[in-house]
């Protein structure tokens, strides 16, 4: 989601601001349709220099982050003291992400320029995608809502075999994650109170910046239509001199980061106009994301869909926290609709409006983000694409996770150990791992607070898409809900023995406040009892020396004059029996429609019919999200042959395992054909009563198994024990004739 300014995107509370794609790949790969990902160009001169202005920054930055560790593990260090180390640590991260910027920008343009030369590869991609699209709408997998009535952009309804692969999809999620890591489930309503996305900072900041047709008051997403133009500007004019081309390309590169103002700016500059009518555009200005919507019939309180369903485990943490027998780490995970009003949809099943969200947050001890169970992913090795390669211009690399890990190059462990079984989930879902890498953040995608973010992007023919975000929140979320709730969302360490702290007390006089104040005499309470440390030392030195000081109250707008009779500020020694402190969470948030649609591009292929005139659709699902496991077909319309289908049928649905008889009088070919096209992994044919064939899909080989055995026998196969290979090797093989093909 892009925010508003600059500034937002590195302090934004949820920070989206990205677009759906990265970089454009379009380099030949392993399937004639796609290309790997290809980052090309060598950097210029000031790209190499900013590259060592960065490496310098980054040292800086480790040099701080040591500084700071060792100021907290020392004994007797003064918080100020951390906090100002904190800061200055904070400044130097800043200062590294706008180098970081920087140095993207020259990449991103540097890449848009070999895009261009992709131009055939992307006729390719189309007419792939048109071959999907066309199975998935005809074969009903989904379909546009509302069609009758012309449809609603950005909205799909999932049909039947659509809706059982969603639900293998989610079964398969809630077995991986839920039931393998104990994970505690919980279910929250989507109408959402104004105040919880307040204090999450939806509210304020989860917007796109949008424009009008100033004569019929059609919406664009302004970013959309300054790319689109530099894009076909840079593909289809070849008069451009090459300082226009360097410009139109570094507009692109720098999209996100453009203010309201800049976008508007470049809008007015190219003269771009509504692309329906070619009427004047409206300024660009923030277009809040979220459905509003009114609880209750009064109409006074105000509430949203929620956009995410993360807010509702963060608002019951208290709770779950009690439920875990007060321990950490623990997890918690929501599966459930989540509503995003998207200025234009477009993408298919890949930008939408509602959508299923399934998402997990982790809470672990800050001081400690080690997880038992690293070493069972240590050893996975899958590309990885880590900041270092981005901003170098280089390409993602099969990374071992447990160096990754060791070597720093993922943050912590339990980072490193859900990114692992991210890639695990994907993969054992039928997600090519040669188009899945998982993407880190750079500096100035990431929130001021987070400590490292990666995306799982899957390469599909829309270019590379992020499908999973797994991102170290720290304590942002249930800081921001502490604070306006008033509740705190805390864990707590108990110490086997007591530990003597130094702590700060801020103690306002409430009558001395009360008789200068009046009124505003709460706010000003509430303004001194929330100054850090740094604050109210520097206020205390002040009310010494000068006996009064000036203070801004952000409640109130305004400045007050605290005298040193208001307020008294100490640092006191005390014992302390326990370490109270917020969690950090983890965040692994899985966008289900996206990863289907890529399952979808990555499981499709065709192949010749028997006379070659014409290609056959295949989805080649695995059977774990086939949403059919077998077909059951009577070779001809005979009773005995009835019987017996109805027999196996029977075995089927006492196996648990979802199948179609189809009685019809077609052509054995053309029903495989015709179940091919819905992925249906395994079809039974009925052409004696003693036994049967079974057909795989995607090799065509049959074997021959008694009637009695065959649901054994495709249960095995689907139910991951058995592979086709192992079965070829038990039962004898059926010859396959030219009537078994379409
Ligand atoms: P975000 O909270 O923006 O990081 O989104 C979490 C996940 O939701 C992303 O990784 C996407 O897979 C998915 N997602 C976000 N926006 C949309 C959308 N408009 N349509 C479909 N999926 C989305």
């Amino acid at each position: 989601m892009r925010l508003v300014k600059l500034l937002c995107s590195i302090s934004n509370p949820r920070s989206k601001s990205k677009t759906l794609f990265s970089l454009p790949s379009l380099r030949g790969g392993a399937i004639s349709f796609f290309s790997s990902f290809s980052s090309s160009t060598a950097m210029d001169a000031s790209g190499e220099s900013l590259r060592r202005d960065l490496a310098g920054k980054q040292a800086a930055v480790d040099a701080q982050a040591d500084a700071v560790r060792s100021l907290k593990a020392r004994p007797g260090v003064s918080p100020s003291e951390i906090e100002a180390a904190v800061e200055a640590l904070k400044k130097l991260k800043m200062e590294s992400a706008d180098i970081a910027r920087q140095i993207q920008s020259s990449t991103v343009a540097a890449d848009e320029s070999s895009s261009s030369s992709g131009a055939a590869a992307a006729v390719g991609r189309e007419a792939f995608r048109q071959a999907v699209v066309n199975t998935l709408e005809r074969r009903l997998f989904y379909i546009p809502s509302f069609k009758i009535y012309r449809g609603v952009a950005g909205l799909y309804d999932y049909g039947p075999p659509g809706c059982a692969v969603k639900a293998n999809v989610l079964a398969f999620w809630r077995q991986h994650f839920v039931l393998e890591e104990g994970m505690l489930e919980v279910d929250c309503p989507c109408v959402t109170p104004e105040i919880v996305l307040k204090a999450s900072g939806h509210v304020d900041k989860f917007t796109d910046l949008m424009v009008k047709d100033e004569k019929t008051g059609t919406c664009y997403r302004a970013d959309h239509l300054l790319k689109d133009f530099c894009k076909e500007k840079l593909e289809k004019d070849a008069t451009l001199l090459p300082e226009k081309v360097a410009e139109l390309k570094h507009v692109i590169a720098v999209l996100d980061d453009l203010s309201p103002e800049q976008l508007g700016a470049k809008i007015k500059e190219y003269g771009i106009t509504a692309p329906d009518t070619k009427n004047h555009l409206s300024d660009p200005y923030p277009f809040n994301l979220m459905f509003q919507t009114s609880i209750g019939p009064s109409g006074l309180s105000s509430g949203y869909m929620r956009p995410e369903t993360a807010q509702g485990i963060f608002v019951n943490f208290k709770d779950l926290y009690y439920y875990n027998g007060n321990k950490l780490p623990f997890a918690a995970a929501q599966i459930g609709q989540a509503f995003r009003n998207e200025i234009s949809p477009r993408q298919g099943l890949l930008r939408v409006r509602e959508f299923t969200l399934a998402e997990i947050e982790h809470f672990v001890d800050p001081e400690d983000k080690s997880h038992p169970k690293f070493g069972d992913v240590t050893n996975l090795e899958f590309l990885m694409f880590p900041r270092e390669e981005q901003l170098s211009a280089k390409s993602a690399k099969k990374i071992n996770l447990g160096e990754a890990v060791a070597k720093g190059t993922i943050n912590n462990e339990t980072l490193g150990y859900f990114i692992g079984r991210v890639y695990l989930f994907l993969t054992q879902l039928g997600i090519d791992k040669d188009r899945l890498r998982f993407r880190q953040h750079l500096p100035n995608e990431m929130a001021h607070y987070a400590a490292d973010c990666w995306d799982a992007e899957i390469e599909c023919s829309y270019g590379w898409i992020e499908c999973v975000g797994i991102a170290d929140r720290s304590a942002y979320d249930l800081r921001a809900h502490s604070e306006k709730s008033g509740v705190p969302l805390v864990a707590h360490e108990k110490f086997s023995e007591p530990r003597e702290v130094e702590k700060l007390i801020i103690t306002p006089s409430k009558k001395e406040l009360g008789l200068a104040f009046k009124g505003s005499q709460k706010m000003v309470v509430e303004a001194l009892e929330a100054m850090s440390e740094s604050e109210a030392l520097e206020m205390k030195a002040a009310l010494e020396s000068k006996g009064e000081v000036e203070f801004h109250v952000c409640t109130l707008n305004k400045v007050v004059i605290i005298k040193k009779n208001m307020v008294s500020i100490s640092m006191e020694k005390k014992k302390e029996h326990q370490r109270v402190f917020t969690p950090s969470v983890i965040e692994p948030s899985f966008g289900i429609g996206r990863i289907i649609y890529c399952l979808f591009e990555h499981c499709y292929y065709q192949r010749p019919s028997k006379t070659e005139d014409e290609q056959l659709n295949v989805f080649g699902f695995p059977p774990l999200v086939a949403p059919i496991k077998c077909t059951v077909f009577p070779l001809v319309k005979i009773e005995k042959f009835d019987i017996v289908a109805k027999r196996i049928s029977k075995a089927l649905t006492t196996a648990g395992i979802s199948h179609i008889i189809d009685i019809t009088g077609t052509s054995i070919g053309k029903r495989y054909a015709r179940t091919d096209e819905i992925g249906v992994p395994l079809a039974i044919t009925v052409d004696s009563t003693t036994s049967v064939t079974i057909r795989d899909r995607d090799s065509k080989q049959q074997i021959r198994v008694d009637v009695d055995e065959v649901a054994s026998v495709v249960k095995e196969v689907t139910d991951g024990q058995s592979t086709w290979a192992d079965v070829m090797w038990k039962y004898p093989t059926h010859a396959v004739t030219p009537a078994d093909e379409a």
